[in-house]
């Protein structure tokens, strides 16, 4: 059992065990050397600067494991925080290694503070799980209008019940969170309910009581963080918005990332009007860029409104109670309820770790090395209080590393390649791998894979629903690097297409695949000809580094073109015009194929504008004319566009 001892004389007789140890301790190589190629770094730009990512191999402790056998401390493992990490790496450092651990957590709330939690942590009390309990209750409106295309008709349209749907969800927490307290009770872990403070390396204080133990492991998470901008307190965070008391009406959602998408979905199928607020002009900001638009695209179809290039500055709220919001741009009025989903922020304030000599990032975020130490020898960090990649899976794995590394004898790292990922958005995303653009930057020579298209079930239900499904191939290996998929099932399909690109296999192994037919997901095995070929050697036409030709930037010239019937150097962005050589490129160095491909794609893209581009693509001749005259203003080399001109040219040739 833990013992509970005053403060002062604790710490003091602590630190003189801890010299005691520290100069008993041999250094014991685990590991080598050599750290991990993390080939998906790209994915999480966080790990790859990480300061001790590189600094030292693990040095074990002199004794077998991390386990304190001389009873010198209470515990062999105290754990800060009982959320995805914590639960995990206690769990098993107490059944697989026998190490006696004991873990400590706040009171449960379905709102986190600076005091309260719960057994459970983020993802099962405010993240994940309430969230897709949401998002599951929220997409019965779309599959309503989708019925009518297969024979349904209601008498009355179906009504949602708010607070019913709230009640039963918090309903189900309660229970998961008595499901994680006898998981750790079975395991033999102590539950120690309070706010967790590290004293010494050594010694941990629960709300004034004191615990020792030869390894601290700090799991604490992270909390939503707003900008400190006049009327914030008049703003909703995620915590709140999963258990509102009623629905809002009208809600603006400041945020461009997955959180934010994914409350969208969930409001705007519960029949609120959304709008969504981003700084950038795109959302999800580091994926794919052809995911990036093409959700935008979907979710506008949908109905929510996104409002780009837009930082808030004031929250106002009139006398009727109804919130404004005054970006840069604009000011929007008529909200009930104002969210920002605009980041999170590592836990670490009031943990005593400036005191203790624990290093933390500008952000906040506990640095720590491949094995999850930090600078302090005997403390240790996981989950999203490292800010490395935050997601529960990688929590969880983490926290599994570090007990089998600590107790386990075995030095184990968090291995970060080909961690999938899903945006619980409607529709929603999975990805894999690399996006396009990482995987350009990586191995220069790539080809794409890409479907866009109306699934079955669109056919009927009139609906003008797409999905798009993409494979990334690095060029010289054939090694399938990147798959990215939006559309119905994306995270589910994707799941297991990971097992796939994280065993390294190849664009041949997955067409030696047999499709399961009818499906979605057939694509990704029948996938015969590349949409384009990116190669890191451009040709004399192109000067410019090849760039993926993103949907908005293809729609944009399409309109441009139905528009004006010409396009000029000055109506772009330098962006676009390099997006205008590498249709170049595509035309003339690709199949045939490639080139009908690249009209399908602005054909499908372009829905926001669908009938201009449906114009111009069904004269798909026209088009290339118009795009070849504005190569004439376009500054590549005199023979480069002749040439140009002569295969494109042969290429519509080919076509009529
Ligand atoms: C809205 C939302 C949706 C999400 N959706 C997904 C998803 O779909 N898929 C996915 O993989 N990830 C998702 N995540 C991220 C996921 O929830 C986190 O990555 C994961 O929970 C991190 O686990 P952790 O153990 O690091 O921290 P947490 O789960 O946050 O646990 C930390 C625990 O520490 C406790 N604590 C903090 N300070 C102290 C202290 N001083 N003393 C005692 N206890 C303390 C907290 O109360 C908390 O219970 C989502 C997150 C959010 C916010």
């Amino acid at each position: 059992m833990a013992t509970a001892a005053t403060l002062p004389s604790s710490c003091s007789s602590t630190f003189q065990t801890l010299s005691h140890t520290f100069s008993l301790r041999l250094p014991l190589r685990l590991g080598g050397s050599s750290f991990h190629h993390l080939t998906s770094l790209a994915a999480f730009p966080r790990l790859a600067h990480s300061p001790l990512l590189a600094r030292h191999p693990i040095s074990a402790s002199a004794e077998r494991n991390g386990s304190s056998s001389d009873g010198e401390y209470d515990y062999d493992l105290f754990t800060i925080g009982a959320g995805s990490g914590g639960v995990r790496a206690s769990r098993f450092a107490s059944t697989l290694y026998g190490a006696r651990a004991a873990i400590c957590e706040m009171p449960f709330a379905t709102v986190a503070s600076d005091d309260l939690g719960g057994v459970g942590g983020t993802c099962v009390l405010r993240g994940c799980v309430p969230k897709k309990l949401l998002v599951y209750g929220s997409k019965y409106s779309h599959e309503f209008k989708e019925s009518h295309g297969f024979g349904w008709t209601y008498e009355a349209d179906p009504k949602h019940d708010w607070s019913s749907l709230i009640g039963d969800k918090n309903t189900e927490l309660q229970r998961l969170v008595g499901i994680y307290k006898s998981i750790l009770n079975n395991s033999g872990v102590t539950l120690i309910e309070g706010h967790g403070k590290i004293v010494d390396p050594h010694t941990v204080s629960v709300d004034g009581k004191v615990y020792t133990a030869k390894n601290i492991l700090i799991a604490v998470g992270g909390r939503p963080s707003m900008p400190n901008i006049p009327g914030i307190e008049h703003v909703i965070d995620s915590d709140v918005a999963l258990d509102l008391p009623s629905k809002p009406e009208k809600i603006a959602i400041v945020g461009g990332g997955y959180i934010a998408l994914e409350f969208a979905g969930i409001f705007n199928g519960l029949k609120s009007e959304v709008h969504v607020f981003i700084r950038q002009n795109k959302v999800l900001r580091g994926f794919d860029e052809e995911v990036r638009d093409f959700i935008a695209e979907q979710m506008s179809l949908r109905g929510i409104t996104f409002h780009t290039e837009q930082s808030p500055q004031a929250i106002s709220k009139s006398s009727d109670g109804l919130l404004s919001l005054q970006t840069n741009k604009e000011t929007i009025g008529g909200f009930t309820h104002v969210m920002f989903a605009t980041g999170r922020r590592p836990n670490t304030k009031n943990l005593g770790l400036d005191e203790v000599g624990v290093r933390m990032d500008k952000h906040g975020a506990i640095v720590v090395d491949e094995y999850s130490r930090t600078s302090v020898d005997s403390i240790w960090a996981v989950g999203d209080v490292t800010d490395r990649a935050n997601l529960t899976p990688v929590a969880l794995m983490e926290g599994g590393a570090f007990a089998k590394t600590v107790f386990g004898g075995e030095s184990t790292k968090p291995d970060y390649r080909a961690v999938p990922s899903a945006v619980f958005s409607q529709p929603p995303i999975g990805q894999v791998g690399l996006s396009e653009e990482q995987a350009i930057e990586e191995y220069g020579d790539v080809d794409v894979y890409t479907a866009n298209f109306r699934p079955l079930r669109a056919t009927l239900s009139g609906l003008p629903d797409r999905v798009l499904m993409k494979l990334i191939v690095c060029a010289s290996t054939n090694k399938v690097v990147g798959v990215h998929m939006c559309g119905e099932d994306a995270p589910e399909i994707i799941q297991g297409i990971a097992i796939a690109v994280k065993a390294g296999l190849t664009k041949q192994d997955f067409d030696a695949t047999i499709g399961i037919h009818p499906t979605s997901a057939e694509e990704f095995v029948t996938m015969r000809n590349a949409t384009r070929k990116v190669r890191r050697s451009t040709t004399d036409e192109v000067e410019s580094k090849d760039m993926p030709v993103s949907t908005a930037q293809y729609s944009s010239i399409v309109v441009a073109l139905s528009e004006g019937n010409t396009l000029r150097e000055q109506h772009f962005c330098s962006d676009c015009l390099v997006e205008i050589r590498q249709l170049v490129n595509l035309l003339l160095h690709s199949q045939p194929e490639n080139f009908m491909n690249a009209v399908i794609r602005m054909k499908n893209y372009g829905s926001l504008h669908y009938k201009k581009v449906a114009i111009v693509c069904d004269k798909y001749k026209d088009f290339a004319d118009v795009l070849f005259g504005s190569l004439s203003n376009l500054n590549t080399k005199q023979n480069a566009r002749k040439r140009s001109m002569d295969v494109l040219k042969r290429r519509l040739e080919d076509f009529s």
